[in-house]
């Protein structure tokens, strides 16, 4: 019998610790998948619309966009980057619940065409991390 108290006790005490282990949600209104966008014009753009959000405090989210070429997945992302167009951004989200994100990434520069894999990734302050993800295809401008 005292045995069994003991046990009760210990997981209670456990169960105090709190560990946040709810990663934060990321919900991406645009780009949506298998969309085609215009590179290599002025105003050639890729509109970002997305909401992230922790139940706890965010930590940082980071956009990125890069050709799919070479790669199927993200399992095996470090090999697999070329050394076409890159996009790459890091967003302080300290102290929020939620942020809202409203960009325009201009793909004015951009000469490479064909599938792209656009992302985002966010971190919570317990360090929990999650990623969204879409496809999307670039074609050159006509002009
Ligand atoms: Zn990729």
């Amino acid at each position: 019998m005292k045995k069994i108290f003991l046990v009760l006790i210990v997981a209670v005490a456990c169960s105090k610790e709190n560990t946040d282990m709810e990663k934060p949600a990321i919900q991406i209104s645009s780009p949506v998948n298998g969309v085609e966008y215009l590179v290599g014009c002025d105003t050639c753009a890729l509109p970002v619309r997305a909401t992230i959000s922790d139940n706890d405090e965010l930590n940082a989210c980071k956009i990125e966009a890069h050709s799919a070429a070479g790669h199927g997945s993200h399992v095996s992302l470090m090999k697999a980057l070329t050394a076409s167009w890159l996009y790459d951004t890091i967003i302080d989200a300290k102290g929020n619940k939620k942020i809202e994100l409203s960009l325009s990434i201009s793909l004015k520069e951009v000469q490479d065409t064909g599938e792209f894999h656009f992302l985002i990734y966010a971190t919570d302050k317990s360090g929990n991390e999650s990623l969204a993800e879409r496809d999307i295809f670039f074609r050159l401008s006509a002009q």
